[in-house]
């Protein structure tokens, strides 16, 4: 699908007014002298490459993009501290252009007379409630500032609001440079990944995670379990957990008979059967959890001397310290074969850390494993406790890919055409 979506040309978009949905929803820190800066920027420099094309091509550029979750109009989400950051920290004049109302008679004057090169922003959309309703209005109200739509967000286009479905259906649409990356990369992810092709699943959330695990399964040739997901597939195969956290079944799930644990039973049946050869000779299971764990009283605790490493291949004679056990990370002999089977792969998509790595003492696992995927030529990340992680082992560069979009990306390696996607011009 990825080649089938259009990018713009030059002459597309060349004197032309074009609204563009960015996704500047962006973590904000207020300094002590009030002003406010970008903890993380990443999804702003993505933008960046589309924004200089307009500039380049001589179009006159409206940017749009919601920020937070404000429950109608919220100045403390204004888009406004992010035109003077990109002003500053990257040298790309952007003109404010708010309104409460986000699009109204003087924000469409003060469009009208941009110059070709110039770019506006519009204030964050989700001040119109009904963005999120992808409200016809709305819609008619944003598409009426411009000539042609372009999406730039991929991360906010597994939602079909206003400002990624309903303008889409109004204007002639283009893919912008960065959405188009981040799909392209996904598809062949997907479609041709290069083998052996391992995944590693982590973190504490299954609940996310579970429908793109479930559809990469069958393409994959290894998952590699960890964190606190390997608990629900360790109890699956009736190993004990003890006190070990696994996230609960919300109510509304429960209700209609779905239990992660039971989804973590049908995922490790469904691929039983199929093994992978290690050193072309010892036999492993597809989906592979941990053989040993870090387990301690709770993840607080202040040294070493309070670790104990449990080792899951054996039966065990429980003490009575045991009971309240949490396993917290990977234990050394699974740091090892995962590393193992990392460092051989072609391709690597990774999602959640394998232990609680804000804690020096459970952060072994999740380091060591980091450190091993940077050095895969087709390595990609996603999930923000994760993408947390490789900063602070300052292994960010070392990826091929890092996924901006957490929701989204997985929703599309699901198998799900998104809607901001799906909606745009295809040829
Ligand atoms: P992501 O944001 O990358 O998708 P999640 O939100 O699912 O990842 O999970 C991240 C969190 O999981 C981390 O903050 C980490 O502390 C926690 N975690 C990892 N392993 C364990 C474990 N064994 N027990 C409890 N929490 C864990
Ligand atoms: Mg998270």
């Amino acid at each position: 699908m990825s080649n089938m979506l259009q990018t713009p040309a030059k002459t597309d978009v060349a004197g032309k007014t074009v609204l563009v949905r960015v996704d500047f929803n962006v973590p904000l820190t207020t300094q002590d002298t009030g002003e406010v800066s970008v903890a993380d920027d990443r999804r702003i420099v993505a933008a960046l490459e589309t924004m200089q094309f307009l500039r380049d091509a001589g179009a006159k550029t409206v940017l749009m993009s919601h920020l937070g979750r404000p429950q109608g109009v919220d100045h403390a989400l204004s888009l406004a501290p992010i035109a003077t950051y990109i002003n500053t920290k990257h040298g790309v004049p952007v003109q404010f252009v708010g309104s409460d109302r986000v699009v109204d008679q003087q924000v469409t004057t003060t469009i009208e007379q941009l110059e070709n090169g110039d770019i506006a922003l519009l204030e964050n959309t989700r001040f119109r409630q009904c963005e999120k309703k992808n409200n016809p209005e709305f819609s008619r109200d944003l598409a009426g500032l411009a000539d042609i739509y372009i999406n730039d967000a991929f991360s906010s286009s597994h939602r079909a609001h206003a400002s990624t479905v309903g303008v889409a259906e109004l204007l002639p649409s283009f893919a912008g440079f960065s959405l188009h990356k981040e799909v392209t990369m996904l598809t062949q992810l997907l479609e041709k990944p290069k083998r052996p092709f391992v995944i590693v699943l982590g973190g504490a959330k299954i609940s996310d995670k579970v429908g793109a695990i479930s559809h990469l399964a069958h393409s994959a040739d290894i998952v590699l379990v960890g964190g606190a997901v390997a608990n629900d597939f360790l109890k699956a195969d009736g190993i004990e957990i003890h006190k070990s956290y696994i996230e609960a079944t919300p109510a509304d799930l429960q209700k209609e008979g779905v239990d992660y644990v039971q989804v973590a039973r049908q995922l490790l049946d469904e691929h039983r059967s199929e093994k992978m050869l290690k050193d072309g000779y010892i036999p492993l299971p597809k989906i592979l959890y941990p053989l040993d764990v870090i387990a301690a009283q709770n993840s607080e605790v202040a040294s070493e001397s309070d670790l104990e490493v449990v080792d899951l291949t054996h039966d065990m004679a429980d003490t009575e310290n045991d009971k309240d056990l949490q396993y917290l990370d990977i234990g050394p002999k699974t740091q090892r074969l995962f590393s193992e089977l990392v460092a051989h792969a072609g391709t690597v998509f990774w999602n959640g850390p394998m232990g609680v790595w804000e804690q020096p003492l459970f952060s072994t696992g999740t380091q060591k494993l980091a450190t091993t995927m940077a050095q895969c030529s087709h390595s990609i990340v996603g999930g923000g406790d994760t993408i947390a992680a490789i900063d602070h082992f300052e292994l960010a560069h070392s990826f091929e890919y890092v996924s901006l979009a957490g929701g989204a990306t997985l929703e599309f390696l699901s198998g799900k055409t998104l809607p901001g996607v799906g909606a745009l011009s295809h040829n």
